[in-house]
């Protein structure tokens, strides 16, 4: 039986916009092209225009879109195997996994705990003579980008990379996630706010030799067809997704602020000493692609709601240090970020959750014990 309230109902979301949809997929079919056609073309334009950057390059997902800015960047010789990377230590295991692939050096940052993001104070205390690159996440949603990590970037001559998986629409200041640093990259698995029907993702920046360059490395590495300069991969963005995001992307401020408004229930409704509610900062820099909660208890809350039929999940349930995939990292003492993935319990959560049902979340939240 599916629960009461769902997580997230991948189907209610893509009903609301099942006839235009079904008609992007027709088109597609009938116009016989399947990669690399119109649709790519028109959405790459019109996703950077929303963003306000030069350059859109669509790809096969989010983790190849990071992967293959830090692999541009290698070949361009701005970035060298061995260089270091900051990052968050609490992001999602796809940052990671795209520094490492590219024999780049991770150096794990420990967030700031009202927010959940990397910060200026983590990342400078880390900044040796082999670091190059600060990739920041926007995590669940919410703008992590600031002024002063601008400011250590620019000091330090370090590439400022955005992992802009969670956070589209989101703004700083009127500018988009995803514009603020040298290059981004966007993921559209289904799940996230501007969502596929599949696997898809994006590259974005200003700058027009690295988009060059990453176009090329995701299309077997050619610079035309049959000459390839690099020995690149295949992970272009097909045409049915890129035709589904382009009638998605319409809709993606109005999904945000329907995020916004199941949100701010939450922080309006949830009053339990057992529960903490996160800090939303301004509400144009969240777009609410998850709303955390913390709880000591977070097991036996996330029991506790199965139980009514609410289903939650966990951001993550095991930190990227202490993953069998990074053994050398399991011993590394990451206090902020293992609280975190101890206590971190993430509510329902989509455009389509229902008033009643925010009701019925809060309702029972409200009545747990904390036992
Ligand atoms: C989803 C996600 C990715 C990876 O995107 P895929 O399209 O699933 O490959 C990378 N980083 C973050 C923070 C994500 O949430």
């Amino acid at each position: 039986m599916s629960p009461a309230v769902p997580f997230l109902s991948l189907k209610a979301v893509t009903q609301k916009y099942a006839a235009e949809i079904h008609g992007a997929v027709d088109r597609v079919v009938a116009s016989g092209r399947y990669v690399q056609g119109e649709e790519n073309r028109l959405f790459e334009e019109a996703y950077a225009r929303y963003l306000g950057v030069r350059h859109a390059v669509g790809v096969a997902n989010g983790l190849d879109a990071l992967a293959l800015i830090l692999r541009a960047y290698i070949e361009l010789g701005r970035l060298r195997p061995g260089d270091e990377v900051i990052v968050p230590a609490n992001t999602y295991i796809a940052s990671i996994l795209a520094i490492t692939e590219n024999g780049l050096v991770p150096v794990l940052a420990e967030p700031d705990i009202a927010t959940f993001q990397i910060d200026g104070t983590g990342i400078e205390s880390l900044i040796s003579p082999k670091t190059r690159a600060v990739m920041i996440v926007h995590l669940y949603g919410r703008c992590a980008f600031t002024e002063g990590i601008a400011e250590l970037c620019r000091a330090h001559k370090l590439l400022l990379i955005e992992d802009n998986a969670q956070a589209h629409g989101c703004l700083y200041h009127g500018r988009k996630t995803g514009s603020l640093g040298d290059a981004a990259g966007h993921s559209f698995y289904p799940g996230k706010n501007l969502g596929a029907l599949g696997d898809a993702g994006a590259v974005t920046t200003d700058d027009g030799e690295l988009a060059a360059v990453v176009r090329s490395l995701a299309n077997y590495g050619s610079s035309k067809k049959y000459v390839c300069p690099y020995r690149g991969r295949n992970s272009r963005l097909d045409e049915i997704q890129a035709a589904v995001l382009r009638v998605k992307l319409a809709y993606l401020d109005g999904d945000n602020e329907a995020r916004r408004a199941v949100a701010k229930k939450y922080l309006g409704g949830i009053q339990n000493p057992a529960i903490i509610l996160p800090n939303i900062g301004e509400w144009e820099s969240h777009v609410f692609h998850i709303f955390p909660v913390l709880a000591q208890k977070r097991n036996q809350l996330q029991d506790y709601l199965s139980g009514k039929g609410i289903e939650t999940l966990i951001h993550y349930p095991i930190p990227p240090h202490k993953q069998g995939c990074y053994k050398d990292w399991n011993g590394l003492s990451l206090p902020v970020t293992e609280g975190i993935h101890a206590q971190e319990l993430s509510l329902p959560m989509s455009p389509v959750l229902q008033d009643e049902e925010v009701d019925a979340v809060i309702g029972a939240l409200n009545q747990w014990e904390g036992r």
